[in-house]
């Protein structure tokens, strides 16, 4: 298998844009992000964050605007989303594109728990805000801002769809064996307790995306996708079908990450309750914003940690192995699902620019039919190979584009296409 020419891909898209651009809304707990997309080729036509939302005392929030190649930087106060939207839609018109201009055809809310309830994008209405609001339990640092985004988005912007579009929507897909937790299954039903898995959005681009660029249908591959980003998990697509992902009840599950443990004996939380005297807060905070590879080197940027190794870092080379001990077992785990690996997929910041990463999670594969070529992971760029010619399996970068595949998926919710048919096309 080769990369097929750009020019020679036919790009199933290519009618998403007759009715205008995506505003993609991504609204965290104290940030909105947003971005304006062209569906069809993707290109941003600008983008923003509006960071530190609500920050109590006289901590300003910090506003950037990116158009046209030019990125404005300012502060100013910013109690709550909807004067962060109000900031953001200000934006448009004093910096540019107007967003009348632009031609706004629908909002794109990222939602990042989407509970049994949602299986793929969603056209909001009253109903769907209120279903996105019961499922705060299950995501209570998320969903709330999200819930919030959505309201103030309707209230501002009235005259076009919006739609919601879930991080868990993808593995919905996951067969019941992937997805159950083997404990008490009344107390799991009675709480929704199994795994939803995180990151759909990307993983289901990028498994497509690499069909595209291969000239292949999706049906027919069968691809390990390992999104590494400040987040990170994995996930074994099998003809387009999502068999399973490392994420769970939460994002905090699978591999290890920028500040999250990932996996651990469940124990590890008994134990430091009873030991340590911690509360659930401090549990939590401990396993997803103290741990990972920030809680073992002090940094969590793989660039830095990069800096700290060569520095001759003893914490900081321990942080990388486990981080590639542990990206190898769920490599193995998934060949094994999988039964025959197509390909195995890199995305996301560290995945698309960490070659060390990529090396050393292939390194003494062989065996599975799987590693790189030092010269081709070295190069940079695009949709790539870097396995050698003579691998069964290949190594590809393929950098997922997040806000485009909402975009691709609220064109698909409002048109009503069916987005199998569309990725598959090409
Ligand atoms: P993401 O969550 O996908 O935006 O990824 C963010 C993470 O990607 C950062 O925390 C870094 O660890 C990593 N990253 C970004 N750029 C690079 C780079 N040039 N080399 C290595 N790691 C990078």
């Amino acid at each position: 298998m080769s990369i097929v020419p750009e020019s020679e891909r036919p790009n199933p898209y290519s009618a998403y844009g007759a009715h205008g651009s995506v505003l993609v809304l991504n609204s965290g707990s104290s940030s909105l992000k947003y971005q304006l997309v062209n569906p069809v080729g993707g290109e941003a036509i600008a983008a923003g964050t509006i960071e530190r939302i609500g920050e109590a005392g006289d901590a300003k929030g910090i506003v950037t605007h990116t158009y046209g190649g030019n990125r404005t930087r300012r502060e100013a106060d910013v109690p709550d989303h909807g004067e962060a939207l109000r900031i953001a839609l200000g934006l448009f018109d004093e910096i540019g594109p107007r967003l009348s201009d632009a031609g706004i055809y629908a909002v794109g809310h990222r939602v990042v728990h989407g509970g049994a309830e949602f299986s793929g994008p969603v056209v909001v209405d009253d109903d769907v805000v209120d279903r996105i609001e019961s499922l705060v339990p299950l995501a209570p640092l998320h969903n709330p801002a999200n819930v919030q985004g959505i309201r103030v988005a309707r209230e501002l912007l009235g005259d076009v769809p919006h739609v919601a579009v879930f991080d868990t929507a993808f593995f919905q897909a996951l067969p019941a064996e992937a997805y159950t937790y083997a404990i008490d299954r009344e107390v799991a039903a009675a709480h929704d307790v199994r795994r939803y898995g995180f990151h759909g959005t990307s993983h289901q681009y990028v498994a497509g995306k690499v069909a595209r660029v291969l000239g292949r249908r999706v049906q027919d591959l069968h691809t390990i996708v390992l999104h590494l980003g400040n987040g990170a998990s994995a996930s074994a697509v099998k003809g387009g079908v999502p068999i399973d992902t490392s994420m769970g009840l939460t994002p905090l599950e699978g591999l290890v990450m920028g500040t999250r443990s990932g996996d651990v004996d469940p124990a590890v939380v008994f134990h430091l309750a009873r030991n340590a005297g911690m509360d659930i807060d401090e549990l939590d905070t401990l396993l997803n914003k103290r741990s990972g590879v920030l809680g073992l080197s002090g940094v969590n940027d793989f660039r830095e940690l990069r800096r700290l190794i060569d520095d001759g870092d003893e914490d900081a080379a321990l942080a990388f192995d486990v981080y590639v001990h542990r990206l190898k077992k769920y490599v193995g785990a998934y060949a094994a699902l999988l039964g025959r690996v197509d390909v195995v997929a890199f995305t996301a910041g560290v995945g698309e620019n960490d070659a060390a990463v990529r090396a050393a999670v292939c390194e003494g594969l062989e065996g599975l039919g799987i590693a790189v070529d030092p010269e081709r992971n070295a190069a940079r760029g695009g949709e790539r190979i870097v396995s050698p010619d003579w691998t069964s399996t290949l190594v590809m970068v393929v950098p997922t584009m997040e806000e485009l595949a909402i975009a691709r998926q609220c064109v698909e919710a409002v048109e009503h296409l069916s987005p199998a048919s569309a990725v598959t096309s090409g």
